[in-house]
């Protein structure tokens, strides 16, 4: 039985990144391309120091990606359960959790995505087959009153 779904399989992979020294032009660029609401920026070994978002650019000067970026961001490791990364969006208000395991980026968690996952992800009931989509197990069956799910996708 399915219970949850983690950060591994909800995060966008391949994301555009930028360095401290990129330009902001070349941020706004790239972010005018994107579902992301901000673009990670990222050291020569790929560790993440920081994240340029929309409000970072219209809220302070400076003219690199390393001068107004974010600093201290909230990131979460590939294994945590969706439910995690709802909660945490909500408590700090972030549109975007970066996905970080040993270090190193390896994807990014946006609202914008988990509404995709929301509508895919479909619990069937195992006593009666109803269906609902949701990024977390139905609690009952709204049918039958059933607590066993599967997941399809
Ligand atoms: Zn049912």
């Amino acid at each position: 039985m399915e219970t949850a779904l983690t950060a591994h399989d909800v995060m966008i992979t391949g994301i555009p990144t930028a360095t401290p020294d990129a330009p902001v032009a070349s941020v706004i660029a790239i972010l005018e391309t994107t579902d992301l609401g901000g673009l990670p920026v990222l050291d020569e070994e790929r560790r993440l120091v920081g994240m340029v978002t929309e409000y970072d650019i219209i809220s302070k000067r400076g003219t690199t990606a390393g001068a107004i970026m974010s600093q201290g961001v909230i990131t979460v490791q590939e294994r945590a359960p969706v439910g995690e990364l709802i909660e945490l969006m909500g408590l700090h208000g972030v549109r975007q959790l970066p996905v970080v395991q040993d270090g190193q980026l390896v994807g990014i968690v946006t609202r914008r995505e988990l509404m995709r996952h929301y509508a895919r992800t479909i619990w069937v009931c195992e006593q009666c087959s109803a269906e609902a989509p949701g990024l977390m197990r139905p609690l009952h069956c709204p049918s039958c009153g059933g607590v066993a799910f599967r997941v399809r996708q």
